[in-house]
């Protein structure tokens, strides 16, 4: 127990930590290039935050939050997403009231009570972005031409765009008739959940995970062919906008998306390679959830992107991420004067950028020259007392072997 992370969690390790570092820092610049700018919330919220948000119908509400009273008796569950929270930070602080649109990204961890698989943690990590105030389909391009760039960006050519419209309330309401009656005859074989959907919220059984609810909506009404007008005229400008950025697309009415708050477009980018666990990026636009949530009537569109799946879908895509730069020299020491030589030596390099290294341990010279070799360190530069009276030291190339005596301050010169 003790010695075992819970079920559904990974550590990261040394060894691995400098993909993360690069896809995150790659992330910021790309959403700083596109103008988002990045909000940070707490891990934890109301748990009314997220049965309101997403939905108390959908999955994640219904059976994968981490929920707990806290000892002030609340209720209180750890982000299982990150629209919601970003949006309830949005309206506390009145940003609503600011010139709008705005432009939120985040990267963040998310928490879910799910059946761990490959690219399915109970802990896991998402980057996301939103924008807040337009229903213009120029703000749906502008999220789903990032998430775009990003992924392509990073050498993944085995994805594709799939786009489709999920409607407003308005016209979600024939679509919900139309689907309850083709239901009807297969009600008996629904799962306990999707017998509770089908009275409030039939859509969300397309979206079910059990195989025979999968079976089951095979062939079922789309919502695509129930659109009103307003959001058929949507979903046309919105391919538009694609076509003249230059994104590729394939229109997939089988999208429904497992957050209720989602209205007109939605959308995933679907990597190869990844088996079941396949949409690396999800999101859509959700014109309600800022007014559900207590703000004003305000329209919004955003994504998630599992990070996870985007690491796996690297790897599967044979893409080599670049390792962390190794030491420029780790300076060996023998004796005690040379110790103090040695740390003089060590700021003044660091202090000029270079990356250099001692032995912490004060291990004896054969020691030293063995970590040097365990940090990968290019060069070694040797003092003991003859160095240091002549005022120059030994510096050994640890890829070809050769040894070069150089005077101290001229190392610098050697190391560049
Ligand atoms: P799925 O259908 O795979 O369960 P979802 O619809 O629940 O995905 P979203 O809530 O839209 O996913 O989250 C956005 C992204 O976060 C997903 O596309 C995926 O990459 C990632 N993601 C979601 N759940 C997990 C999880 N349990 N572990 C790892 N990544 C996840
Ligand atoms: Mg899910």
């Amino acid at each position: 127990m003790l010695t075992k992370a819970p079920k559904g969690t990974k550590d990261v390790l040394a060894d691995e930590v400098y993909k993360w570092h690069y896809v995150e820092e790659k992330f910021a610049q790309i959403c700083k290039k596109y103008g988002f700018k990045e909000v940070r919330t707490p891990v934890f919220e109301h748990t009314e935050l997220f049965s309101r948000g997403v939905g108390d119908t959908t999955d994640i509400v219904q059976k994968e939050m981490y929920t707990f009273e806290d000892n002030g008796k609340r209720s209180i569950t750890l982000r299982p997403e990150g629209t919601s929270p970003i949006v309830r930070a949005f309206v506390e602080h009145k940003q609503y009231a600011e010139v709008q649109p705005t432009k939120y990204y985040y990267d963040i961890d998310c928490f879910r009570y799910e059946k761990p698989q490959s690219g399915r943690l109970r802990a896991f990590h998402q980057f996301g972005i939103e924008i807040f105030g337009t229903d213009n389909m120029l703000a749906d391009a502008e999220v789903i031409a990032l998430a775009d760039e990003f992924i392509r960006g990073l050498g993944i050519t085995d994805v594709e765009l799939h786009i489709n419209s999920i409607g407003c309330p308005k016209c979600r309401k024939d679509h919900r008739e139309a689907l309850r009656k083709f239901l009807e005859p297969k009600y008996d074989q629904l799962c306990d959940t999707c017998k509770d959907r089908y009275e409030r919220n039939p859509m969300r059984i397309l979206d079910c995970k059990s195989p025979i609810c999968q079976e089951l909506v095979k062939g079922a009404p789309v919502m695509m062919d129930y659109l009103c007008e307003d959001c058929k005229a949507a979903f046309e400008d919105l391919k538009k906008n694609l076509t003249a950025s230059g994104i590729a697309f394939t229109v997939d009415p089988g999208i429904v998306r497992g957050l209720d708050y989602y209205t007109k477009t939605a959308f995933e980018f679907v990597a190869g390679g990844l088996g079941a666990q396949s949409t690396v990026c999800g999101g859509g636009r959700y014109d309600n959830l800022i007014e559900e949530l207590g703000g004003p009537d305000m329209p919004g569109v955003g994504f998630g992107l599992g990070i996870e799946r985007l690491l796996l879908t690297l790897e599967a895509a044979g893409v080599e991420i670049p390792e962390p730069e190794k030491p420029d020299a780790l300076i060996a020491v023998m004796g005690d004067e040379a110790k103090y030589e040695g740390l003089k030596l060590l700021k003044s390099l660091r202090d000029k950028g270079f990356l250099v290294e001692m032995d912490p341990a004060g291990r004896k010279f054969k020691g030293q020259f063995k970590y040097a070799d365990h940090t990968g360190a290019k060069k070694v530069i040797i003092l003991g007392d003859d160095e240091i009276a002549s005022g120059k030291a030994s510096v050994k190339d640890m890829t070809t072997g050769e040894q070069i005596s150089v005077p101290i301050d001229e190392l610098e010169n050697e190391l560049r």
